[in-house]
């Protein structure tokens, strides 16, 4: 039987997205195009995936060329590209260990099962978790668990029991929460979807501190912050404040969908043994091409150094906006990850820049979001700046 109600393709996904009124297409460099052929600025990136932009020919012919040998092999087999990967993954974020996973909430997921691990070989009778309010790990029940939103959380509640929500940023709300069943402590060391919230050297500085003192692992979600977009390849490495554990995701595979969770050896000795944790495709040799490409291409193109000199930039044209336009209060953030808080609704000036053919996104608290691809240059930062002029007028 037809089901008359349903009258285009897309009523037929639960509608849990609100969407732009916009089809995309295609994509090339820095710009996307809908099916009209209209073209669009783009400073999202698919929420901060894809680093390396749109139709890198080099990253694409690498993946042609895994698709037509093997796309998968489940984990029962070891697959060359997934050690490689591990390797590569390993050297660029400081970590020993690497489990790879299909997303970011997965990754955090699987972090938080190895960080209960962890305490559970050592006995320590440990168990609880300390998160910021405001924070953001995904949608699961583990990650929404420890996502600092009340209204992410409520309609699945009860959730995983021992979550304590701490203030970003205040030592002291973290400090009084710590007890001897604390476990782990996870954070953004730059939070994306709470409004681009830049942890302070000292906050991060003081949680390895806790952690050290207590026993307690750090874990740091790099899911959105990390792959240079602080302007060091993970945003810990830009505090020189060493996690215990990391999660990553979204710029890794420049949009396959890959995710990983790392830990140091220290942890890893504790934690997950064979049995524990897996994932059928996880760390496909898809996935994990891609990973291996991208990484040798942001290391070949410089892409930390490539942020370190756009991302100043954008700061100070998004800095100007902050002087000339009344309704733009504040700008936050670090790198190509930058945001500005604004005194009227977002939402309104995002659908006029869409209109202008730019591609920018909301965080929370009423603020503009900028995570563009990394590969952005100053003309198209000046191009994106008369735009959304445009949109704000
Ligand atoms: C996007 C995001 C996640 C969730 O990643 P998914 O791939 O959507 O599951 C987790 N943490 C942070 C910081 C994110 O930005």
């Amino acid at each position: 039987m037809v089901n008359n109600k349903i009258q285009t393709a897309e009523e037929n996904l639960i509608h849990v997205y609100n969407r732009f009124p916009v089809v995309l297409d295609h994509g090339k460099g820095m710009y996307l195009y809908d099916a009209d052929g209209k073209e669009y600025l783009d400073f999202a990136a698919g929420i901060a995936v894809c680093g390396l932009g749109y139709g890198n020919e080099e990253l694409n012919n690498a993946l042609k060329a895994q698709i037509d040998k093997l796309c998968h092999t489940s984990n029962l087999f070891y697959h060359e590209s997934c050690g490689e990967a591990a390797k590569e993954l390993n050297r660029v974020s400081g970590m020993d260990r690497v489990f790879f996973t299909n997303s970011g909430t997965e990754a955090n997921e699987g972090a938080l099962k190895a960080a209960r691990k962890y305490a559970y070989t050592k006995k320590t009778g440990r168990y609880e978790f300390i998160a910021m309010e405001n924070s953001f790990h995904g949608r699961s029940f583990g990650a929404v668990s420890v996502t600092g939103h009340d209204s992410y959380r409520e309609p699945f509640e009860p959730v995983l029991p021992g979550v304590k929500f701490a203030r970003f940023n205040d030592l002291d709300s973290v400090k009084a929460l710590v007890s001897d069943k604390t476990c782990a402590i996870i954070l953004e060391p730059l939070q994306g979807e709470g409004g681009i919230n830049l942890a302070t050297q000292e906050f991060m500085e003081g949680i390895r501190k806790i952690c050290d003192d207590n026993d307690i692992l750090m874990i740091c979600d790099e899911v959105q912050c990390g792959m240079a977009r602080t302007g060091t390849m993970f945003a810990w490495q830009g505090f020189g404040v060493k996690p215990d554990i990391i999660t990553m995701a979204k710029a890794i595979g420049n949009g396959i969908p890959v995710g990983a969770f790392a830990m140091t050896e220290k942890v890893a000795e504790y934690s997950l043994q064979p049995g524990d944790h897996g994932a059928t495709y996880g760390g496909n040799p898809l996935a994990c091409t891609a990973v291996k490409k991208v990484i040798e291409i942001f290391e070949r193109e410089d892409i930390v150094g490539h942020v370190n000199k756009v991302g100043p930039y954008l700061a100070k044209r998004l800095d100007e906006l902050v002087e000339e336009a009344d309704c733009v209060t504040e700008r936050r953030g670090k790198g190509l990850m930058q945001g500005l808080a604004l005194s009227r609704p977002a939402g309104e000036v995002i659908s006029r820049a869409v209109e202008e053919g730019l591609l920018v996104i909301q965080a929370e608290g009423n603020v503009l979001r900028f995570v563009p691809p990394l590969i952005v240059e100053e003309k198209h930062i000046d191009e994106m700046i008369e735009k959304l002029k445009r949109a704000l007028a």
